[in-house]
């Protein structure tokens, strides 16, 4: 394996019709992924895609927005059906079906879970985001995830997104008191709590809480079309900062508005090498020793 894409959705719909060929390329360019479950349903498809590639690693968990008020039909790209707080709790017990996954060697995280503040704007054009009582089950489904990471010893995959209102910040906020208050009550199974953070878009202080915490930060393709992040990216020691895609979502400079895939992730540790100012072949074996240390392949 050359390169390591740290979190895609290879389970979603945008590549049923030709995932076979997305992971032929990745085998062609030697690209290994873990591939992200969103909630139950979408880590079940993640872990079968793991299962028969060599490549391809899991990470089981339920995405805050997957979260749904009551039971539906609906399908989407991300979440599927029937994702009440309740249901979600559930099958994270004892006997639900993410006790079944995670004792799988090919499950190598959990999540992705965390905080998302981020609602769209109205029509109005106001600035939103998600209600108080949204908020308080997001963190109930992130304390339940961060229990069961704790439990099987194995790193989170976060995802943090702040709202764009005047309160921009919170999440990133609440999820490091979170984080910080398992750290401080540790006794030595929760001192071992680690991860790293997908689509890292904190400041560099918030950087530095997470390096406190032991969190690896990971970085898409869009850090090739705006230099927003350039000074945290050049902040992050080496052996803390990973390269991502999220695919099939925000491809990469020149692949941008297209459908993204895992090998693009070379695109993203080009620009993470350009930006720090390194070669591209020291990082990137960096980010190989980062990946193997942080998901204990
Ligand atoms: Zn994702």
């Amino acid at each position: 394996m050359k390169y390591i894409d740290i979190h895609c959705h290879l389970d979603s719909l945008d590549y049923d019709s030709d995932r076979e060929e997305v992971l032929v390329r990745m085998r062609e360019k030697e690209i290994g992924t873990i591939t992200i479950g969103a909630d139950l349903e979408s880590s079940k498809k993640a872990f079968e895609i793991a299962e028969q590639n060599e490549n391809v690693w899991a990470c089981i968990g339920v995405h805050p927005n997957c979260l749904t008020e009551k039971s539906n039909n609906t399908v989407s790209t991300l979440g599927h059906k029937d994702n009440t707080l309740e249901t979600v709790l559930s099958d994270f017990s004892p006997d639900g079906y993410f006790e079944k996954l995670v004792k799988n060697p090919k499950v190598v995280a959990i999540g992705e879970c965390g905080l998302d503040y981020f609602a769209p704007r109205s029509s109005s054009g106001a600035k939103s985001e998600v209600g108080f009582s949204d908020k308080d089950k997001q963190k109930k489904l992130f304390k339940k995830q961060i229990e069961f990471a704790i439990k099987y010893n194995k790193p989170l995959m976060l995802h943090i997104r702040d709202s764009h209102s005047a309160n921009s910040g919170q999440a990133y906020e609440d999820a490091l008191d979170i984080l910080e208050s398992y750290k401080k009550v540790a006794g030595p199974e929760d001192a071992k709590l680690n991860g790293n953070v997908h689509f890292f878009a904190g400041d560099v202080s918030v950087a530095k809480r997470f390096l406190d915490l032991g969190f690896s930060m990971s970085f898409t393709g869009v850090i090739t079309f705006t230099h927003d992040y350039d000074e945290v990216i050049k902040f992050i020691p080496q052996d803390f900062i990973m390269a991502e895609t999220d695919a099939p979502w925000v491809a990469p400079v020149p692949f941008r508005g297209k459908r993204n895939e895992p090998t693009y992730v070379i695109e993203v540790i080009k620009k993470l090498a350009e930006i720090r100012g390194e070669s591209v072949e020291v990082l990137n074996n960096q980010i190989l020793k980062n990946f193997k240390r942080v998901f204990k392949i």
